[in-house]
């Protein structure tokens, strides 16, 4: 079907080539075509920029019906309309704002691409407009912080001095008098987009027509992709809004420790250094007490398992208790506690009664979900299903009863 196109459409004229900031325009429909289940129409001329080159497609109106998707195929733009359009000579009204913040990022990451260039060699080797940050992969290992704030600056110095950015054609033979940063992907009649002898690349995409409308570059975040490095980075509008929604971020967690914004950093470490140690004391304390609710459970219960769900401790504190009781006296314990999203079980078996409580693992997975593992003397285990702590405990006591009963029959019978 696509290749039919080519054949049966003459390429479209592309008026954003001419002019970037054409938002109102008219044409004429030559062709419907229905794809994707959508009204696709190919209009003699249009300002609707295809997705292409890591820039994304416009959206807008033809007609007053709404351009949801605008692609290119061959030298042929096809617009996909929300429903159908009558008449044969249609208004288009492109969706300015997001196609001038897509002309803000683009311009943005010629500028920057130039500026990993100038400062390190750096080429770039791919780039993408994302809905709240772009992306560059450049061809570096690695960057020291002091470098990256030298590109950084140099990006910015550029849009600072408001340099004017001109498109032109040169046809392939003449491609070699310019200094294009990249080589072009295309042959034939190559389209280069000039930052003001600053950066020269082979581009069909949008652009501004001087570095000021650029607004701030900045760089957010780095990652390590294929042995290179990618950049997130916001120009422009985004940049405002970046700084803003950090801004709030920072005022307030500054808010949660009653300090000044410029304190914040101190006040989390401070109080992480006191969490570390509360918990430390805590554990402490947690292991002490459970030495006497051992000591209790022993003076009221001469049962040889005990068992219990304790939706007041900690999984660690049924473990101390559990641990505690098989040392202090002979038997089982079967322990249930709760930490979100998880029902936590502990069993544990003093050595004196030869039972490995490993083996009731495999009987409570047959019936619940349930995951984890241990020693023949102490299981920990862990499942989702909170709602079954009676069934589990249940399970597992009887099992064990089990075992211990035949245990102490043989010993009878000897
Ligand atoms: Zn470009």
């Amino acid at each position: 079907m696509i290749a039919e196109l080519k054949l049966t459409y003459p390429p479209t004229e592309k008026l954003y080539f001419q002019d970037a900031y054409l938002k109102e325009f008219t044409a004429r429909v030559i062709g419907r075509e229905t794809m994707d289940d959508h009204p696709v129409v190919i209009l003699d001329r249009t300002a609707f920029y295809p997705e292409s080159g890591g820039q994304p497609h416009d959206l807008g109106w033809l007609n007053g019906v709404r351009v949801i998707r605008v692609e290119e195929e061959g030298e042929v733009i096809l617009h996909f309309l929300e429903e159908e359009l009558s008449g044969e000579e249609v208004n288009g009204l492109i969706n300015w704002s997001r196609r001038f913040d897509h002309m803000q990022q683009h311009t943005g990451q010629h500028i920057l691409s130039q500026s990993f260039y100038e400062i390190v060699k750096g080429e770039t080797l791919s780039f993408h407009l994302g809905q709240d940050e772009s992306s560059v992969e450049i061809s570096l290992p690695s960057i020291q912080e002091k470098t990256l704030a030298e590109v950084e600056e140099l990006a910015n110095r550029i849009v600072f001095s408001d340099l004017e950015i001109k498109s032109y054609f040169l046809t392939e033979d003449k491609i070699n008098t310019i200094p294009l940063r990249k080589p072009p992907k295309k042959s034939g009649l190559i389209r280069v987009v000039e930052v003001d002898r600053f950066d020269y690349s082979a581009c069909g995409g949008t652009h501004c027509r001087r570095t000021g409308e650029v607004g701030l570059i900045k760089i957010l975040r780095q990652e390590k992709i294929r042995g290179n490095l990618r950049f997130y980075f916001v120009c422009g509008f985004r940049s405002l809004w970046e700084f803003e929604k950090r801004r709030v971020w920072l005022q307030n967690t500054a808010r949660l420790f009653s300090a000044e914004e410029g304190e914040v950093q101190n006040c989390a470490e401070k109080t992480l250094t006191e969490l570390k140690n509360l918990k430390k004391r805590q554990k402490k304390l947690e292991e002490k007490l459970a030495l006497y609710e051992a000591k209790e459970i022993l003076q009221s219960s001469q049962e040889k398992i005990i068992s219990g769900i304790f939706p007041e401790k900690s999984p660690e504190e049924i473990k101390f208790l559990a641990l505690n009781l098989i040392h202090q006296a002979e038997l089982l314990a079967v322990f249930a506690a709760f930490r979100d999203p998880y029902l936590h079980l502990v069993l544990a078996a003093s050595d004196g009664l030869k039972v490995d409580v490993r083996e009731v693992i495999k009987i409570l997975q047959s019936e619940v979900n349930i995951k984890g593992g241990g020693s023949p003397s102490l299981v920990e285990l862990v499942t989702p299903e909170k709602d079954k702590g009676e069934k589990i405990l249940s399970l597992a006591v009887n099992y064990l009863k089990n075992q211990i009963g035949a245990q102490f029959n043989a010993e009878g019978n000897k």
